[in-house]
């Protein structure tokens, strides 16, 4: 267990503060939000104890240090990851590190095999005792931990308000149950506007070898759970938090967007891997481009792009003539897309196009003033810091609920414009074909990046949007109040119990 900080005032004058346990799924897309959460909870008085493993914390070393600096009072708690009494390979703690889909099932029986080292900690003598778990919702195990202790269990799935709820009513009402074609379309009943998709492109529709009880148990302790946390803001999706609330009877707390309490580029840039570029070069470079004018192309952490399809993508980018970044993850890295980037492809861009082969400080690129536009995949936490940078998207869902946060963006909030993929791209199939050609992407780029009246309606409607993000995150906008009740409410709980006091409390800073 490492101690970083212990900084905040605590907010409730002579009651205890409140202290969660925040567990996120070791993945990148639910791993970086949680610690933008334990930031925030810890910056309105709370006490933060997030789990994680060894090869994550070695991850978290940035946010450690920035933390600790700040006098937070976040703690990380390391626990054993046991890869091999899982089948898993030494030091694989991370989805981003799972090589094939046959061993998901693996990974997750090994987290949920943290239920009894995380309770033992749990009930060791705390300095304070916890208040209430913030789980991923794929911890499913979490919630007979929470029992035990009696405090609430909040799960966090990592989605939007309208994603939340397709994913409810698809489980819900078993909507996937028994459709065998991939084509077939799935309407989602009770769903405030209407949606049609089809089952290919419904979150849940992958069928993961040896997981078929792992979903039910994720659902079942979804509907025991005492509450969802979303890093959403209320006035983005208004219509689909409040059904979503409706829908599933449990508190529901907004308290995005989360990727707002980074006010400064250091903290920006430690935000996940360590970067795999100097970012005072990349600033520079960023500098040097008109305002406006460079496209950031990033798939998120875990897509998979085939070498043919990212050829297809560069030469579009190419053929658009516009500045680009463009994000290559280290993992998709291959001989044959290598030669082509040296051979011809990265001098004729050298002038208006970044490369950057591995992890990039995704948040600092996209809120600098020269991007104008941003090509994602569609995940959420990428789509919300999309929406804070207040640039329009291009939008390329490759799985899960990637599909309908595309529907949000460009039915909804009408902020961005579909690439047009052809299907599915499954995550760790390295068999795909080309989903997206060169003269879609070509054209995708020119249309948004244009001058002309439609591309600018849907740059406005980003820039109201991202101050609209902002109003709520700070100081008494909406998801700032989420997150004071949030944190008066579980401190309550901890005190109604009896079992804190402040002399104990003051061991903890
Ligand atoms: N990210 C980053 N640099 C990269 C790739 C991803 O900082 O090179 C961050 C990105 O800003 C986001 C997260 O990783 O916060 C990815 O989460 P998202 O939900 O967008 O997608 P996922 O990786 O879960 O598919």
């Amino acid at each position: 267990m490492t101690f970083l900080g212990g900084g905040g005032d605590g907010q409730n004058g002579s009651t205890t503060r409140a202290h969660f346990v925040l567990v996120p799924m070791m993945g990148q897309g639910h791993t970086i939000p949680m610690t933008d959460m334990a930031r925030l909870l810890a910056e309105h008085g709370a006490q933060v104890s997030f789990i994680t493993t060894p090869v994550n914390a070695a991850r978290l070393a940035g946010f450690a240090t920035d933390v600790e600096a700040a006098g937070l009072a976040i703690r990380l708690v390391e626990l054993r990851f046991p890869t091999a009494e899982f089948g898993l390979p030494d030091g694989c703690e991370n989805l981003d590190m799972i090589q094939s889909r046959g061993l998901l099932s693996n990974f997750l029986e090994a987290c949920a095999a943290l239920q009894e080292p995380l309770m033992a900690h749990l009930r060791e003598k705390q300095v304070s005792p916890p208040s209430c778990i913030i789980s991923s919702q794929m911890h499913w195990w979490t919630g007979g931990i929470a029992r035990e202790l009696t405090i609430p269990r909040l799960a966090f799935g990592g989605y939007c308000g309208f994603s939340s709820l397709v994913r409810y009513i698809l489980y819900r009402d078993n909507l996937l149950e028994n459709v065998a074609d991939e084509n077939a379309l799935i309407t989602i009943p009770g769903f405030p506007t209407p949606l049609e998709l089809t089952k290919a492109k419904c979150p849940g529709s992958i069928s993961i070898p040896c997981m078929e009880k792992i979903p039910e148990k994720i659902f079942e302790e979804e509907l025991a759970c005492d509450g969802q946390v979303i890093n959403s803001f209320e006035e983005l999706e208004t219509l689909y938090i409040e059904s979503f609330k409706k829908v599933t009877r449990k508190k529901v707390w907004t308290i995005g967007p989360m990727c707002l309490c980074h006010r400064n580029i250091n903290t920006m840039s430690t935000r996940g891997n360590k970067a795999s570029v100097d970012d005072a070069q990349c600033l520079q470079w960023l500098d040097s481009m008109k305002p406006g004018s460079v496209i950031f192309v990033s798939f998120g952490s875990l897509a998979t792009t085939t070498p043919q399809q990212l050829v297809e993508l560069g030469l579009g980018l190419e053929a658009s003539k516009k500045p680009f970044i463009w994000v290559i993850k280290a993992g998709v890295k291959s001989p044959e897309v290598e030669d082509w980037l040296a051979n011809g492809f990265e001098e004729r861009v050298k002038d208006r196009g970044m490369i950057i082969r591995g992890w990039a400080p995704q948040v600092m690129i996209l809120w600098h003033q020269a991007i104008g536009g941003f090509m994602t995949h569609c995940g959420w936490n990428s789509t919300i810091e999309g929406i804070c940078a207040g640039v329009p998207m291009i939008t390329w869902p490759h799985f899960a609920e990637q599909f309908l946060n595309e529907k949000l963006v460009v039915d909804v909030l009408k902020t961005g414009l579909e690439v047009g993929v052809k299907g599915v791209t499954q995550w760790r199939n390295e068999q795909q074909e080309v989903m997206v050609t060169r003269d879609v992407v070509e054209k995708a780029v020119y249309n948004l990046m244009d001058k002309g009246e439609a591309a600018e309606e849907l740059r406005m409607r980003a820039k109201v949007y991202a101050i609209k993000a902002r109003k709520a995150f700070n100081e008494e906008g909406s998801s700032y109040n989420n997150i004071r009740l949030l944190i008066q409410e579980m401190g309550n709980k901890t005190n109604a119990c009896g079992d804190t006091d402040g002399s104990k409390l003051s061991l903890f800073v």
